[in-house]
């Protein structure tokens, strides 16, 4: 069953395009792990998926939600709602309110967003620390934290919505070498519990280990899709090839 569906999407930032014409297909329940040069348009991809960018022109599907986008009218405030609930979003650099402990982060969205009550909101807030191992720091605010540490509250807020599709844009970038296993390890579980993930990477080795569907795009074009043993060692594509020496 497809999940995600992207038909034809560009993007274009003061004239310039990002996004030449993107066509991708994700199926529930699996993981699409998204590489290319800085620069190529990989986060602009992502933010699209949910619609932190409005795409210019094209179409997007997610779940029972479909898009067209023309880039003169309006996007319908119900339709983008509708996405955004959809989707949860872990970033680079964590993005947690400073000012909210580890379990006031995850809380928030729930109380606020989702009107649920302070204490079913605490309830499995706590459930999610458990799951990314921190249940023992949830009363910990985030300058408390390692960076390690701040992005699994970060992966257990973005769940705490319960969306049907995770984002994540560089979830391991920002973060000291010896923390990076900690994330992708959390990043791993749910990957076999079926949860369906796009993940802007530099990690080839966890794409190698986890991606289902391995993307490679290059100045805003996808150049090669497929499993990664097809990406990584049975490519004849020369972009690619040339991408994969240079970060190996
Ligand atoms: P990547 O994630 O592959 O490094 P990005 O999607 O971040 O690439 O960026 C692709 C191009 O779009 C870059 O040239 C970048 O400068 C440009 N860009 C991205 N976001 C914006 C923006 N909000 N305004 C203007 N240009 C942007």
């Amino acid at each position: 069953m497809i999940q995600i569906k992207l038909e034809q999407l560009h993007k274009h930032f003061h004239g310039v395009e990002v996004l030449k014409g993107i066509d991708l297909s994700v199926q529930k329940g699996t993981t699409t792990v998204i590489i290319g040069p800085s620069g190529s348009g990989k986060t602009t991809l992502l933010r699209c998926l949910n619609l932190l960018e409005i795409p210019d022109q094209g179409r997007l599907t997610l779940a029972d939600t479909s898009i067209s986008f023309t880039g003169k009218s309006k996007v319908n405030y119900a339709s983008l709602m509708s996405i955004r609930k959809q989707t949860g979003m872990v970033f680079q650099n964590y993005n947690l309110f400073p000012h909210l402990t580890a379990l006031g982060n995850v809380m928030e969205g729930q109380v606020i967003v989702q009107r649920r009550s302070k204490s079913d909101a605490r309830g499995q807030s706590l459930q999610l620390l458990d799951k990314v191992g921190l249940r023992d720091r949830a009363d910990s605010y985030p300058h408390e934290l390692s960076g390690g540490q701040q992005q699994r509250v970060g992966i257990a807020r973005a769940m705490a919505l319960q969306p049907e599709v995770l984002l994540f844009d560089e979830p391991t970038s920002a973060l000291d070498p010896e923390l990076v296993g900690e994330v992708l390890k959390v990043m791993k579980d749910l990957s076999a519990e079926g949860m369906t993930m796009v993940i802007v990477t530099h990690e080839m080795a966890f794409a190698k280990e986890v991606a289902d569907q391995v993307v490679f795009i290059d100045q805003g074009v996808i150049m090669e899709r497929g499993s990664p043993e097809q990406v990584f060692e049975l490519s004849k594509n020369e972009r690619t090839m040339q991408f994969l020496r240079k970060i190996q």
